[in-house]
């Protein structure tokens, strides 16, 4: 155990014993911007011992606001690529790989099973809802996040709890609305504060602290206030009733 570690072990709720659970852990997370720099940045300083980030976008002049682990420099190369270099550089001591090409199908299923858990920071609903469809049928945890504009979105399915809601449950249809922030703005460093609690919730996670996963967290930074907002199962999901899982 390193002593980089120290103010994790001196947690009643982490310890030595958590510690080595998050060092054994894998996270995989979908989408390398705003929301997956934060993330994976808390991640990799915390020692979570795998994780895969898969972005097959590359770095834009218009992405370096918010997506801190990007410089100048790195204009027009793969953002996982970019990112997996500076998270190794944060903690030597974990496992960092890199998706370039786009996930989906058997390549995203088969990226899910290697994974513990899946963070999902992408930016538009066609992923989110095959990311979700996915981890149902693989029964892994999902933690869901979301900003655009002041405000953000968090939310943590759990296919290993009974009868907890998926993201269908939540979102029937795709809100454009929520999409693409290229078009809407948003204020950087709100996506960084999702993503952080992102990472917060994968800890929980692997050292065993329960969440509760029936409810959307929405953040609004104008008034600096978090709404929860109850979800519930709902008996049309397509994804639960095709699991099973009802
Ligand atoms: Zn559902």
């Amino acid at each position: 155990m390193l002593s980089r570690d120290a103010r994790h072990i001196a947690l009643q709720q982490v310890g030595a014993n958590g510690q080595q659970k998050i060092a054994a852990g894998t996270a995989l997370l979908i989408g390398a911007g705003g929301i997956g720099c934060a993330a994976a940045t808390y991640l990799a300083s915390s020692g979570v011992g795998r994780l895969i980030i898969s972005d097959f976008d590359t770095v834009d002049e218009t992405n370096l606001g918010r997506q801190v682990l990007y410089t100048p420099e790195d204009v027009g190369k793969l953002k996982a690529e970019i990112a997996a270099q500076r998270l190794r550089t944060l903690h030597p001591g974990i496992e960092v790989t890199s998706i370039t090409q786009r996930l989906e199908g058997d390549t995203l299923s088969t990226a899910i099973l290697a994974a513990d858990i899946v963070l999902d920071g992408c930016d538009n609903f066609a992923t989110r809802f095959q990311v979700n469809d996915a981890c149902v049928r693989a029964g892994r945890r999902l933690i869901s996040g979301s900003a655009i504009r002041l405000e953000g979105q968090l939310a943590v399915f759990g296919p290993d709890y009974e009868n907890s809601p998926c993201y269908r449950c939540l979102y029937v249809e795709a809100d454009e609305s929520l999409d693409n922030c290229a078009g809407n703005g948003v204020l950087a460093p709100v996506p960084g504060v999702i993503g952080t609690l992102m990472a917060v919730e994968a800890l929980k996670f692997f050292v065993g602290i329960d969440t509760d996963t029936s409810v959307l967290r929405l953040y609004d930074a104008a008034t600096t206030e978090f709404r929860s907002v109850r979800i519930r199962k709902r008996e049309a999901c397509p994804t639960c009733a095709a699991s099973g899982a009802r």
